[in-house]
């Protein structure tokens, strides 16, 4: 617990299931999640979690959690528009509608794959925090970054570029996620993954964020075999989890790491 900056933040740990599952995986996923969770008091003392399915998905999540406080709906990503000849796209104010209240923006499966660039990603973060949901939103460097030795840098351009004048520490979550790390079992030294939380959270303080209440999530590859050190970082204030979310075993093993809040 902060105790010493007078302010207590149970640690986030979200689920981020990309384009995987099916009607009866997801039905099953989310029923064993909260089967396991409900007989965690512990770990519902530590930590809250958001569940991000696929759209098609999401009315089984939030018909499940219904009664669960502790799981919060979310999404993977949202239009920059409010509405129109969009063709595919699903605006924030949808999202909302439909009773998710946080919305992944920049993760760098959008940010590469689907070209976004951080201008896109600050009209989609704008979008979700005018329709009155948080984001989470993600930055991170490449390999190529890191070998070339401007991980910092480029993480901190991505940072200032993508956050909108509608953000503050209410409404916005930050997740570092090395691109480098998602999905490929690698994870930086601890002290890589203390130095990027603790420029994230200086930028956002220049801002005249309260230190106590800013989220720094930490995402690639955490498993439960590597999160104890991760998550119990002073620095650290949850993790984005991809592949071991689609395994309600090795989701709920990741949150029994947390040690305090
Ligand atoms: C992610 O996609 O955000 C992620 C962290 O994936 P993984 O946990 O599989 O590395």
């Amino acid at each position: 617990m902060n105790i010493d900056k007078g302010f207590c933040m149970k640690k986030l740990i979200v689920a981020n299931w990309k384009m995987n599952g099916s009607v009866q995986l997801a039905k099953e996923l989310v029923r064993d999640i909260i089967n396991g969770l409900s007989v965690l008091p512990d770990v519902l003392g530590k930590c809250e979690f958001i569940i991000c399915p696929a759209n098609l998905y999401m009315y089984i999540v939030r018909h499940s959690s219904a009664t669960t406080p502790y799981i919060t709906l979310g999404a993977q990503d949202c239009a920059a528009e409010e509405n129109g000849a969009h063709t595919g796209d699903t605006s924030a104010s949808m999202l909302k509608d439909s009773a998710c209240r946080y919305v992944i923006v920049g993760h760098s499966e959008r940010r590469i794959d689907r070209g976004e660039t951080s201008a896109v990603i600050k009209a989609k973060a704008q979008a979700a925090h005018n329709s009155g949901m948080k984001i989470i939103l993600c930055v991170g460097e490449t390999l190529h970054d890191r070998q070339s030795g401007h991980a910092e840098n480029i993480v901190r351009t991505q940072l200032l570029e993508s956050v909108p004048e509608t953000a503050n520490v209410k409404n916005t979550v930050i997740a570092y996620e090395p691109v480098w790390s998602i999905g490929s079992g690698l994870v930086p030294e601890l002290a890589e993954i203390r130095g990027m939380h603790a420029m994230i959270a200086q930028e956002l303080e220049k801002k005249g964020w309260p230190a106590a209440e800013i989220r720094v999530l930490y995402g690639g590859s955490v498993k439960a075999d590597n999160a104890k050190p991760i998550l119990n970082m002073h620095e650290v204030h949850g993790a984005l989890i991809g592949g071991a979310s689609m395994d309600a075993a090795a989701f709920i093993a990741i949150a029994q790491t947390v040690e305090t809040v």
